[in-house]
């Protein structure tokens, strides 16, 4: 039995990779300040008595004895990270400098949720592990990148000086139960408002792409990462190669909820990339690993979930 520390345990990826912890017998702390978390999202693992929570905030330091960390705490969907952009860059900065303190004093081997953010608005597509991203450093997104991209080097950077043990997986755009209805994430978004029989809120003329992946999927690759030897540290992309445009997950979305929901076109935000897919040859090479479920299996999923939530 290992004992864990997940920061940013209480959102939506976080509470998958506790819950999956815990099935693998470990000892999890769960730590949040539940700024996009919500402790509705691990209420189920309260009674647990090998789960601890914790309300705290990663910008300040905290102290702790754990075998493991996974750093997830930052918001990930724009409209909430761009809500205080500063607090965003001080979350993924000092949060990374904090918890990376904390592993070097303790021993711990420590994993970044990094992004494919870090790509920005990518010129070579798939995107490796080896393109070094064309990101607006002044934009509205670059609170996010750039705070990302800062934590990534601040993980390479303890890991060559002070030998901690990091790892460092990008995580491309990631779907599933618990996403926040109002987080204005594309996904949550078309099946919320499909389920309402709303207009669908396309975009720009949806032909951006994206690559969705369903985060059973994630927290499998996340595991794996963790636990594969001392000298991988990464960058690892993990994601679903599957490409698909806005336009066609609007009409597949509509299609599975047999809604009677119309398409509506809104302008294209600053920077919103144009494609996305990530080239997953290191993951599969390295961790043995590809993502099981298919987009449609995927909503299936999501759709029930939010179903229910809205008691539709
Ligand atoms: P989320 O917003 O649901 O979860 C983030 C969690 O971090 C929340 O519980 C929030 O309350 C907590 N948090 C935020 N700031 C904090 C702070 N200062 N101190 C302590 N806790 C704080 O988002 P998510 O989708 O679950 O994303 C989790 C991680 O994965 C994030 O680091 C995100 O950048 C990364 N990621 C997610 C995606 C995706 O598609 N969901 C893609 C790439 C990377
Ligand atoms: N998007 C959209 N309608 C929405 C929400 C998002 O067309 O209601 C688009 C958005 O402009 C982007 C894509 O869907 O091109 C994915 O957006 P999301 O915020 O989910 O993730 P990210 O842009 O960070 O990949």
């Amino acid at each position: 039995m290992k004992k864990i520390l997940v920061t940013g345990g209480a959102g939506f990826i976080g509470s998958h990779l506790c819950e999956r912890l815990l099935n693998e017998g470990n000892e999890v702390v769960c730590l949040d300040n539940y700024f996009t978390g919500s402790k509705q999202n691990i209420i189920h693992l309260l009674n647990n008595p090998y789960f601890e929570l914790v309300r705290h905030d990663v910008t300040m330091p905290f102290f702790i004895e754990v075998d493991q960390i996974y750093n997830l705490a930052c918001p990930a969907s724009p409209i909430h990270y761009q809500h205080n952009a500063i607090k965003t860059i001080k979350t993924s900065v000092l949060g990374a400098i904090n918890m990376l303190g904390l592993a070097k004093r303790i021993h711990a081997t420590i994993l970044q949720a990094s992004t494919s953010e870090v790509y920005g608005d990518p010129e070579i597509h798939p995107q490796p592990e080896s393109y070094w991203g064309h990101v607006n450093p002044i934009g509205v997104r670059s609170c996010y990148d750039e705070g990302k991209r800062c934590a990534e080097s601040l993980f390479v950077n303890y890991n060559k000086q002070n030998g901690v043990k990091t790892k460092i997986i990008r995580i491309f755009n990631t779907y599933g139960p618990r996403m926040h209805p109002n987080d204005g994430r594309v996904v949550s978004n078309f099946i919320v408002q499909a389920l309402q029989n709303k207009d669908l809120t396309i975009y720009g003329d949806g032909s951006q792409t994206r690559s969705f992946q369903y985060v059973d999927d994630l927290v499998e690759a996340m595991y794996l990462v963790m636990n594969t030897g001392d000298d991988f540290t990464g960058p690892v992309n993990t994601g679903n190669p599957g490409e698909f445009t806005i336009l066609e997950l609007a009409e597949k979305v509509i299609k599975m909820t047999k809604s009677s929901s119309k398409l509506v076109n809104l302008p294209l935000p600053q920077d919103d990339p144009i494609q996305r897919k990530p080239d997953i040859t290191l993951a599969r090479k390295k961790l043995g690993w590809e993502p099981k479920i298919s987009l449609d299996e995927g909503l299936e999923k999501t759709i029930s979930y939010f179903r229910n939530q809205l008691g539709k």
